[in-house]
């Protein structure tokens, strides 16, 4: 907020004339207010329309009281309608209707980084694996998320990486209805409830129904992509590790998706353009759905110009057939993406133990475990229960960014 205070003095507003350029730019010139110390154009139309005033934004809900449509395209302020003063401008319309933008209002609408600079907004950061080991907060005690700055610390973390390891969780509940992974998936976000419930276990069962529940090598995926929506961050919690084997790994499929991007583009646009279809048709339940393996955001970003990368969407073990009609370019792309996620050095592998808990973006990073045995005697499952047991749930990213940007404000006042 420094920047903005330091433009606020400086601010100084023109109303620029009829240049004897082309009838577009005449038009602009004639419509909109320019603010050379803004380096920003802010049409009549927009500014009407984004007027704060009480009979445009209600005072304490913050609503927006009209709609962009009843502005009239030929509002403009009064001969002398606009005056300039220390803390903003004031315009008066031909309607009688008086507006008044804060300088901050003006500077945070200037430019596509100002309003990234006001929502907080974290951009990631990919990664392999000395990356991620040298990243701001790879783990974190459980109860250091008790403290308000440590739990931005986390949140960023997982904004900016998509993975975080917790140590230190309590093993001892274990139901669905009280376990810690709930507890430590609410402090982060707001869970997110699928067919499984809010929380679900993996646990090692023999004849299992899904590959996830029995001590095989589980290759990297990605959960649920069988959903229109898959969930965004996935918590799994080490209730129980009496097995030999069974690390996890994680490969950051963003920073394999710009490998693609900058080196094979031709590949990554298949990657793009291609739907590959998920399926879980079992147990009682048919779902479905495809997905580009590399999902591009719906509009282009207004910094870069062009569509960046949402989401990855990969996950082989619950791949359906591909349509036959699938282009043979696409096989090959997939082939070289496999390829940089299978590449030397982009792996983080890490054994949980009892009590840790690992917190990933399902939209992102791939998860993965390796086979595992009986640690005591081969002979299967311990007396009192699974000898490898992980309680897991899903959260959703809204409600985390929102924890996070209330508490980088907070920060930045020194609330914190
Ligand atoms: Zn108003």
């Amino acid at each position: 907020m420094m920047a903005f205070k330091r433009l606020s003095t400086s601010l100084n507003i023109v109303r620029t004339q009829a240049g004897p350029s082309t009838s577009n730019r005449r038009q602009l010139a004639t419509s909109s207010l320019t603010i050379p110390s803004l380096n920003a154009t802010f049409p009549y139309r927009w500014l009407r329309d984004s007027c704060q005033c009480p009979e445009c934004v209600h005072p304490t809900t913050f609503q927006k009281l009209h709609r962009t449509t009843d502005i009239p395209s030929n509002l403009s302020p009064n001969t002398d309608g606009v005056r300039i003063t220390q803390d903003g401008v004031h315009v008066e319309w031909t309607s009688g209707h008086q507006s008044f933008y804060p300088s901050e209002f003006l500077a945070r609408y200037a430019s596509p980084a100002a309003l990234a600079a006001f929502h907080r907004d974290t951009a990631r950061v990919p990664w392999d694996r000395r990356r991620f080991v040298h990243s701001g907060r790879p783990s974190i005690g459980y109860e250091e998320l008790q403290m308000a700055h440590k739990l931005k610390e986390a949140i960023e973390q997982l904004a900016q990486y998509g993975l975080m390891i917790v140590e230190g969780v309590p093993n001892i509940e274990t139901s669905d209805e009280r376990c810690e992974a709930r507890m430590l998936a609410k402090r982060l976000g707001e869970l997110r409830w699928t067919f499984y419930g809010e929380a679900w276990d993996v646990k090692n069962v023999v004849n299992s129904r899904n590959i996830a529940y029995t001590n095989l090598y589980l290759g990297l995926h990605m959960d649920l992509q069988y959903f229109e929506h898959p969930p965004r961050y996935q918590v799994l919690h080490c209730l129980r590790n009496r097995v030999k084997g069974g690390a996890s790994l994680f490969v950051d499929a963003l920073h394999a998706a710009n490998i693609m991007r900058e080196r094979y583009p031709a590949d990554f646009d298949i990657l793009a353009s291609t739907p590959v279809p998920f399926h879980y048709v079992n147990d009682g339940h048919h779902l479905h759905y495809s997905h580009p393996t590399i999902q591009l955001t719906d509009l282009p970003d207004r910094t870069s110009g062009r569509r960046e990368i949402a989401y990855v969407n990969y996950s082989p073990p619950f791949q359906a057939p591909l349509p036959p009609s699938t282009p043979p370019e696409f096989y090959a792309a997939l082939e070289r993406f496999a390829a940089e996620l299978d590449a030397p050095g982009v792996t983080f592998e890490y054994t949980l133990k009892e009590t840790d808990a690992v917190v990933f973006d399902n939209r992102r990073v791939l998860h993965a475990r390796t086979a595992f045995e009986d640690a005591a005697d081969a002979g299967g499952e311990e007396k009192n229960g699974p000898n490898r047991w992980l309680k897991g749930c899903y959260f959703e990213a809204d409600m985390m960014m929102d924890h996070g940007r209330v508490l980088k404000e907070k920060a930045e006042k020194g609330e914190l």
